[in-house]
Parts: C-alpha cells; structure tokens; sequence
C-alpha cells in the first residue's frame, strides 16, 4: 500500500455485470496518504456524476487516461469499514465460482459494515478521604440534598461506584452525580467496552479422556499441524460418538500454537449446548457471531478478533470471514446441513469458501457429521480429503432401538389418529416412568393447507403458486409472501362447506397431545414459537430442565441437541420430505431421520425411535432405521451416477424471473439457445421452477450439467453477455452453482 498515490482503482456498488470492473479516480490532496486498498469511498458516477459508494482495489501512481476525464474521490464513507487485503481475494474467488458482481461479494466478505461506537462504562472514583466525603454528606443533609447525600454517603465506602449503579439502583440524577464531582469529592472515569453477547447458561466442562478412536483423530490432525501439513479432514461419526470434544481438543492446540479458530455450525438452535461447551473450556476468548445481532454488536466481535481479544469464534457461514489475524483451523459442524449455502447471490458454499480461506491463510479444515454430505463423502473416498470414522456412542449409550411403522396399514386397521398404535403405547410408558419424549414433524412440503373435500381444490396464495397455511383457526397465510386472507366459509370453485386442513402441522400435534394427556406439559419448536430473540435457547433449556415431558418439533429440534432424559423419538411422518421435486430429497430424508432418531437414547436409558411412514421400503427411510450411512450411500450415489446429479456431475442453475409471463419464458428460451449455441452438452428447459410463481414474479429454470466448474463458468459469462445487451425490462437472472435446493 503505498502511501501518497494519486489515483485509485474502484469497484463500484452495482448489481450490473457491467460495470462490473475497476473506474480510476484521482485521489484529491487531503485524502493522500489516508485513502488505501480497501478503503470505502464515495465517488462520482456516470455522466450525471451521481454519487455512488465503492471499494479501493488498488493505488497507481499512473493510470492510462487523461487527466481531465479523471474524476475525483469524494470522500471516505463515514463510518465505513477498510476491507482486508485477503478479502480481495477471497470476494474474487466467489464472484469467479458463483457469479455476481465483486461489490456483491465484496459484501459478503465483509463482515462487518459499519463501525459501531463502543459502549460506554462510567465510574465514579473517589477523590477525597473518607473523613472529608463524610463531611460533606453531613452538609448535604443540613442543605437537605437528600440525593447528593446518598451519593457522598456510598462513596465514603467504595472507592470506586459503576455510574449505572448510582442513577439505577439509587435512582440519583445524573445532575446530582455531576455536583458531587463539582464539589470536587469524585470524578467519573470513562472506559469504554465491546458488546459481549449473552450467553445463557455456562458449564464447567467436565474433563474426559479421549476414548481410542477420538484419540486416533486428535493426535493424527495434531501431528500434521505440528508437522507444517494443512488438511482436509472429514469425522464421519454417529451422532453421540464425541465429534465435538474432538473438536474441542484441536481448537485447544490450535490455541497453544497461537493461532485462530473458526467454528462454524449451521444454526442458531444449535448453539445452545455447543457455546455452552466452549465457553466452559475456554471462557472469554470464546465469542460468537449470529443473525439476531445488531450491527454494533457484530462490529464489535470483529474488533474483538482483529484485536486478539478471543481465538474462537463459533458462528453460521459468515463466520468464516472473522478477520483473525492467523486463522489456523476451521471446523464446519454437521458439514451436510443445507443453510451451509447462501440462499442469495452470490451463492456461495461455505465448504468450498472455507477451503478457499484455509487455503489462503495455511489452515487445516476439519468438517464433521453423523450423515456427511455426498460431496464430503465422495471426495473423502477418492482420497482428497482424510476420513475419520467414529462408529460407537461415546457415553456409553446405545443406538436407539429403532421401528418402522406402516401408516397404510394403522389406517386400514381403521386408526385415523396421527399415532399409531405402537408409538401412542411407548408415549404412554415413557411418560409413566417420567421420561422425555421429542415428536417430530418433518414439516417440508406444506402443512396445514386447506383444501375443499368435495372437488379437491386446495386454498392457494393469489401471488405465489403455493398453497397457504391455516393458522389459529380462521386466517390463511401464505409462507412466501406474507399474505394474510381470511379462510372463506365455502369452496370458491365448487360451493362445498367442507374445507379443511390436509396435514398436521406442529400446532395441531399440539393440539392432540394436550387433549391425550392433560397433565403433561409440552413445548413446541418451530418457526412460530422462536421469531422472538432467544426463543430458542429458551425453549431448550427449558425442555432440558425437565420443565417439558414432551418437546414437539420440527427440524430445528433433531439437530445436535443432547438431552439424556429423552427415551424415545417419533417421527410422525417420515416421507413428507420425500415427496419433493428435489434431486436431494432422499438424502435430505435420510438425513433427518437419522438425526432424529439419533437423538433417543443418548443418556445411560435406552431409547426408542418410532418411524411413521407411508414408504415403508424407500431407501432413505430403511437406511435411516438402521443408522446405515455406507449403504445409504451407495444407494443415493447410484441414482446421482445414472440421473447424473452433484456430485456426479456438477449442476449450474439459472434462474430467470420476471412479472410478465409470455416475456419470460421467451427470453429464457432465447437463452437456452445461447447456452447450446455455447457448446453445452447437457441443456435441461427452460421450464417453469417447482414454484412457478412467487411474489408476483415468474419464475424458469434452465439447469446446465458438466463435470467441469470451468465450462459452467464460461457458460455463466456468455450468459451475463448475452443479457447484458438483451432488453430485460423488469426481469432478472440469478446463478446457482451446485444448488442444495431445486426451487
Ligand atoms: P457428537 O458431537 O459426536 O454428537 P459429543 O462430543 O457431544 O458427540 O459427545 C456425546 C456425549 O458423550 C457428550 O455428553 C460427551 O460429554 C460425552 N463424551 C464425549 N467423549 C467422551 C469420552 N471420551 N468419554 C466419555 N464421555 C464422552
Ligand atoms: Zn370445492
Ligand atoms: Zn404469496
């Protein structure tokens, strides 16, 4: 960065390919030597100079250009924060790997964007003897300053008063504080804090030593980061089977080799009993970052880390872009989990970004799971990256012992009920012996739609082609949009009264337990009861406590929670997630079973797992029960071979949207053309996406299949040129490399 250039390389903040490239600018005299690579400036833009905002890329002392039609910096954004050198590079591999512009990447590398101001503590500190500060508490109380008094009073016996003590808990004014420090008897002390987030309950860790395979894992990664060797590691182990206290141990000698860790994991619910765990072992230098933060206090845990104030941060996928100064191991818990990959552009995949930054910065990555993606798995195999396997519980505890239940049958046995015979009798067992119970619903697909039971139509939302969801009795709201209807007493089509709500959602198992078992108190999990800050970890704690027998959930429940008390596990209906337009739809399936069931018998107590289902010999549900990831696997990659799906082949998604259907679908014909016209094999549609229609916005898909990242790139490019120059008026295209979802 050298100082006392005088032009500067700027990408600006647009969402158009472009003018997706570096402008120079002058760098005016009072911003010489201040201005660097990664500052955040305002600039001139366009013929009509608007003033837009961009990144400094880089200084020149020359540029190729005139020097009247170069124009000036304006200033530095206020507040703004300098981009890291490294995030350059970090933000042009994404833009490279996932398309979007720089800026748009740049964003996601930055995590932070403005500065915040730190908290302020105030302390009033003593300045007399004591004798003196008594006497000027006995003339307060002849003036009768009764509140100056108090103040005069709890100084002659602490040398030192928190100020929000004084105007809190003694409900003094801070007028009165300042003529006590007028009368010269005290003077208040500023310092200032970073905001530290709350975290719940902190345990002690209890120390254990490592069983033969935990150790296997720690020394074998230990002995490559004290040889110098940076890895990729995969720990395929069942749940229970002590991935996290692996985990614990190698951030610990990342520690002692004075170096960073990042620790990432998919979701908020599962923070609770992780951070619990950290925190015991590593108190303070432990931070996390979540989405429920504010701005000032995601700010500050990004200072925390430049500063070397922690050496772990525990966070979702944009975690990964801590600036620690010498990151020296990333760990990505429950490496599978689909919220790994941004949903909006650019789409990036935390995997691959985390092997790009331990690649950059010389840290080793160790991913772990109970159900490794088929990514992971494959790459693990071929020898790419080193695969641990954990097969045993490290408690102590077995497996659950697991049942498949067929619906069909209870149904034709004339048992309408959403528990089958089976599951309702365990539940009756469990609660005698005051055990703890999780239901499950597999809630994907769309429960509490209403449909009309005379003519079949289903209550759909007037703007987005899904069906809305029945809530407390009487509004209809679509999921999509947040469009809120009352339900119509009659079918619209067909007149019919008898419209009702196809499947259970939570609420309703709810609903049906409380009136099974009146004296069993029951909490409930989903996207419903934990909007509010916190809600989470409330609701787990609680149900951890023993407050709950029965926790009823959806997926937020199966994952990484560890309750000893729970015996058993339904999982009401286990092919919901099946029946989705998704090439992942049997992988994700046998995912969540496997967790959920996973979930039962993890203390000294043996456990049950009741699998409902109306597919009793799907392949991910039998794999699932038997807790059998090899065969599973062998199975999904047979069908991703012949299909030819990720990771088989690699898979670009392009999706264009836009409000008139008939230009749409046009266009996105005309671009398929293009891609073909390109060279690509393997075109699939245009067709219109599993949800044709969301917020008023059409929606075409056109997937693209090659083995080679490279060629979906360049196809990407001829695509960004072709549209470029096409009249798009309203519509918009978005890139989805490896997408985890088929929308
Ligand atoms: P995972 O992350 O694979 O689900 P955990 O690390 O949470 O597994 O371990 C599951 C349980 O087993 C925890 O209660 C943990 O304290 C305990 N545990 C882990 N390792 C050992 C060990 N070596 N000896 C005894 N208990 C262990
Ligand atoms: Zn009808
Ligand atoms: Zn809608």
């Amino acid at each position: 960065m050298e100082k006392g250039s005088k032009y500067a390389d700027v990408i600006i903040d647009v969402s158009i390919d472009k003018l997706d490239r570096p402008f120079s600018y002058r760098i005016p005299e009072r911003l010489s030597g201040i201005i660097c690579a990664g500052s955040r400036v305002r600039i001139p833009f366009g013929a009509g100079n608007t003033e837009k905002k961009g990144y400094v890329t880089a200084l020149r002392d020359t540029v190729d250009l005139e020097e009247d039609k170069i124009k000036d910096i304006l200033g530095i954004v206020e507040g703004s924060v300098t981009a890291q050198d490294v995030s350059f590079e970090i933000a042009s591999y994404i833009r490279e790997t996932y398309g979007g512009t720089l800026s748009q990447a740049l964003k996601v590398v930055i995590p932070a964007k403005a500065k915040a101001k730190p908290i302020e503590l105030k302390t009033l500190v003593r300045k007399m003897e004591r004798e003196q500060i008594l006497a000027l508490a006995d003339e307060a109380f002849r003036r009768k300053q009764t509140a100056k008094e108090k103040v005069l009073r709890a100084l002659a016996e602490n040398e030192r008063i928190p100020n929000s003590w004084i105007t809190g808990k003694l409900g003094v004014s801070s007028q009165t504080v300042a003529s006590v420090v007028k009368s010269g008897a005290a003077y208040l002390e500023t310092s200032s804090e970073y905001r530290k987030p709350a975290i719940a309950d902190i345990r002690e860790s209890e120390p254990v030593s490592l069983n033969d395979g935990q150790n296997r894992i720690v020394s074998s990664i230990c002995s490559d980061l004290d040889a110098g060797l940076r890895g990729t590691y995969l720990i395929h182990g069942v749940t229970g089977s002590g991935k996290t206290e692996v985990y614990l141990r190698l951030a610990q000698k990342t520690l002692l080799m004075g170096k960073q860790v990042i620790f990432l994991i998919p979701e908020i619910a599962l923070t609770y009993q992780t951070l619990a765990r950290f925190y015991g072992k590593f108190g303070d230098r432990v931070s996390v970052l979540n989405s429920s933060m504010t701005p000032g206090e995601r700010f500050d845990q990004c200072e925390r880390a430049k500063n070397g104030d922690i050496d772990i941060i525990i966070g979702p996928r944009s975690a990964l872009f801590t600036p620690f100064p010498n990151t020296g191991l990333v760990i990505m818990d429950e490496e599978h989990e689909a919220s790994y990959k941004s949903e909006s552009t650019p789409k990036y995949h935390a995997r691959e970004v985390a092997k790009k930054i331990c690649e950059i910065s010389g840290a080793s990555l160790v991913m772990g799971s109970a159900t490794p993606s088929l990514e992971s798995y494959t790459a693990a195999l071929s020898g790419e990256i080193k695969l641990f396997e954990l097969n045993e519980r490290a408690g102590g505890g077995e497996l659950a012992q697991t049942e498949i239940i067929d619906l069909r049958k209870e149904l034709s046995l004339g048992n309408r009920s959403m528990f089958s015979r089976r599951l309702k009798a365990l539940m009756d067992e469990k609660i005698s012996k005051g055990e703890q119970i999780m239901l499950f619903l597999n809630r994907r697909g769309f429960s509490g739609q209403i449909s009309c039971r005379e003519c079949g139509k289903v209550m759909m939302c007037p703007h987005c082609e899904v069906p809305m969801s029945l809530h407390s009795g009487s509004r209809l709201i679509c999921h999509y949009c947040g469009e809120v209807t009352e339900k119509p007493d009659t079918c619209p089509s067909c007149g019919s009264k008898y419209l009702a709500a196809i499947k259970a959602g939570t609420e309703q198992v709810e609903d049906r337990i409380r009136k099974m078992y009146p004296d069993v108190k029951t909490l409930r999990m989903d996207k419903d009861t934990t909007s509010e800050k916190g809600a989470y970890d409330r609701i787990l704690s609680s149900f951890s406590n023993g407050e709950a027998q029965i926790l009823i959930g959806t997926q937020m429940i199966v994952k990484g929670h560890d309750f000893p008390n729970v015996t058993l596990v339904g999982i009401l209906v286990a092919d919901l997630s099946l029946g989705v337009p998704d090439y992942r739809a049997s992988e994700r399936t046998f995912q969540l079973i496997a967790q959920a069931a996973g979930r039962a018998g993890r203390g000294v107590k043996p456990g049950n797992a009741v699998i409902q289902t109306y597919q009793p010999d799907s392949y991910a549900i039998v794999c699932a029960a038997q807790q059998d990831y090899g065969k599973f696997y062998e199975e999904e990659m047979a069908y991703r071979e012949s299909a030819g799906y990720p990771p088989a082949t690699h898979l670009l998604a392009l999706q264009l949207f836009g409000q008139d259907e008939k230009k749409t679908s046009l266009l996105a014909s005309d671009l398929r053309d293009v891609i073909k016209s390109y060279g690509a094999k393997k075109v699939l549609g245009p067709a219109p996406a599993n949800i044709a229609k969301v917020k008023d916005y059409y929606r075409y898909v056109i997937y693209i299949k090659s083995p080679e990242v490279s060629e979906l790139t360049g196809i990407r490019t001829v695509s960004e040129e072709y549209l470029e120059n096409a009249d798009m008026n309203g519509m918009f295209v978005q890139f989805d490399l490896d997408p985890v979802n088929q929308i």
